[in-house]
């Protein structure tokens, strides 16, 4: 019999872990990372979103504080000329007249910034006066686009005219310019203003609009007055070629417009809008890579704490799996061993109970069993038999075939004895040496003789050959008794000895063959 429980090698355990719960943290882990950085992602898109619509607003206020600004400043200058044409239409260009007037042009210099020069040119083009207090060379102006446009058309309203240098001091100036007329309402001069572009280029640089933005002040008809970056080739440029112009400040008085600009193809956001009273425009073109600056910054710093926390929680997770996996590859070895350990008591109960050469029940076994059902029968009113068995010369087949035959000998004796374990509370015994027994609970005295006569036919069949025993062949005597147990009246001893001494008659009328207490009760003493 093997009593050794078998433990099964370290790579069979890890076959048994049970990966699920490894499977649903790993699961959950990548889940919080995911969300963690698809969390992450939405509210980053979400800041840009916000990001561009605040730039747009931005540039929107802006576009619109400028324009303000561009048609105030030439409002005031534009009152200034509207001043000096109806003085002019009602005093006269007289000499007299004109050197009042010459005393005043420096004033308006002085008191408005924003303006380079003030002139008056009478009907042919020739400047009467000037504000700034030189000596020209006379020249006539009647060739000059502001003078050949009043001329020629009535309107008494202001003209703005194309950017151009300065006579006096060579800057680029913008000018703005009316008609005054005679009394009979024919063209009797023009009242001119230079407006120094410098003015709105230092006023357009105290703004910040990134480094690749732009500030444009144009004409309606495309002519740029001023740009910041301020350079020198652009003004006076058309700019009616530029996808700004033909897309979106021709068509509407303002909006925000998103266009790829200039020869740098950057994308821009562009807010324009028209001055109220003159026809000019403005643009501020702001560089996306400048708008969204802030939000990079925002959303790399966001991105580098996502990654860490999403780092920190991988780690955490990898280890918190780790650990789980090895409590479930301990719990897998702890199984293992609790069946081990159940194996090995199994073995052990089998050792303890069991006699070793013939697999029966050992004498401790038959005692216990003995004494329980005894008490099983007594209480159920039952009747309890008991057969006891010895094999017939079974010394001399020892001194015949040697001891270990002897015990292969009882063997095979007991695998027949087993046989008349029919029911679950039946129990073949060896009871010692070569004796033999089979408790049979809740059964009568002639049912357990017939068990004990096919034991008995069952080891003649094994024909075992036995030249000492007259019969030729292993056999065995049997004694049987059986009663019902009562309670005070009987004890377990008694069922033993009465079998036994049917035993006994057995052996003495002859052997091979089963006796019953009866039987021994009537048999003549040996
Ligand atoms: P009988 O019972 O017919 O009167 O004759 P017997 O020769 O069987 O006599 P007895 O019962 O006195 O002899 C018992 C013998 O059984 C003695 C012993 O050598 C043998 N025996 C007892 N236990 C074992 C065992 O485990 N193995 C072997 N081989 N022999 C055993
Ligand atoms: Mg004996
Ligand atoms: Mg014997």
């Amino acid at each position: 019999m093997n009593t050794t429980a078998v433990i099964p090698p370290r790579q069979a355990r890890l076959k048994i872990q049970p990966v699920p719960i490894a499977f649903l943290a790993t699961a959950f882990v990548v889940l919080v990372c995911a969300s963690l950085l698809a969390i992450e992602g939405l509210r980053s898109w979400s800041a840009r979103a916000i990001q561009l619509h605040q730039a747009e607003v931005e540039s929107s206020q802006l576009v619109r504080a400028l324009s303000q600004h561009a048609d105030s400043t030439l409002k005031q200058v534009d009152a200034v000329l509207a001043g000096l044409s109806e003085q002019l239409e009602l005093e006269g260009s007289s000499p007299v007249a004109l050197q009042r007037l010459h005393k005043l042009l420096p004033t308006y210099v002085a008191e408005l910034p924003q303006l380079n020069d003030l002139s008056i040119d009478d009907k042919n083009g020739q400047t009467l006066i000037h504000a700034r207090n030189t000596q020209l060379p006379s020249i006539s102006n009647a060739d000059r686009d502001y003078f050949v446009f009043h001329r020629s058309n009535p309107a008494r309203g202001p003209h703005i005219g194309t950017p151009a240098r300065s006579r006096f001091n060579g800057a680029w100036v913008v000018t703005v310019s009316r008609r005054f007329n005679h009394a009979d309402g024919s063209f009797a001069g023009v009242v001119l203003a230079s407006v120094d572009i410098i003015y709105f280029k230092a006023y357009y640089d105290s703004f910040d609009i990134g480094r690749g933005g732009a500030i444009i002040l144009s004409l309606d008809n495309g002519t740029i007055l001023v740009r910041r970056p301020f350079f020198e080739d652009a003004i006076g440029k058309n700019m009616t070629v530029f996808p700004i112009f033909r897309d979106a400040t021709a068509k509407n008085t303002a909006a925000s417009v998103t266009l790829v600009t200039g020869q740098d193809g950057v994308e821009r956001l562009i807010a324009y809008h028209h001055l109220d009273r003159y026809p000019l425009f403005l643009n501020v073109l702001r560089s996306k890579d400048d708008v969204f600056a802030d939000w990079r910054t925002n959303t790399y710093l966001h991105l580098i704490g996502s990654a860490i926390l999403a780092l920190a929680l991988g780690l955490l997770g990898w280890r918190l799996i780790h650990q789980i996996n090895l409590r479930l590859l301990v719990e897998a070895d702890l199984l293992v061993v609790q069946d081990s350990l159940k194996a090995i008591n199994q073995s052990l109960e089998q050792l303890a109970l069991h006699d070793a050469l013939t697999g029966l029940a050992n004498r401790r076994h038959f005692d216990t069993a003995l004494r329980d059902e005894f008490i099983r029968a007594m209480r159920n009113g039952s009747s309890l038999a008991l057969i006891m068995m010895d094999v017939d010369y079974f010394k001399q087949y020892n001194d015949a075939y040697g001891h270990l035959a002897g015990d292969a000998c009882l063997q095979r004796i007991s695998q027949v004895v087993k046989t008349g374990q029919n029911r679950p509370g039946d129990l073949a015994t060896r009871y010692g040496g070569e004796e033999l027994a089979v408790l049979l609970p809740n059964t009568s005295l002639a049912g357990a003789m017939a068990v004990a006569e096919k034991i008995r036919l069952g080891i003649i069949d094994l024909k075992i050959v036995h030249p000492r025993n007259p019969a030729g062949v292993v056999t065995l005597s049997a004694g049987v008794d059986a009663f019902v147990p009562v309670r005070d009246g009987n004890t377990p001893l008694e069922l033993i000895q009465a079998a036994d001494k049917a035993l006994y008659a057995a052996k003495s009328s002859g052997r091979n063959r089963v006796c019953s207490h009866a039987d021994a009760q009537s048999a003549p003493p040996a």
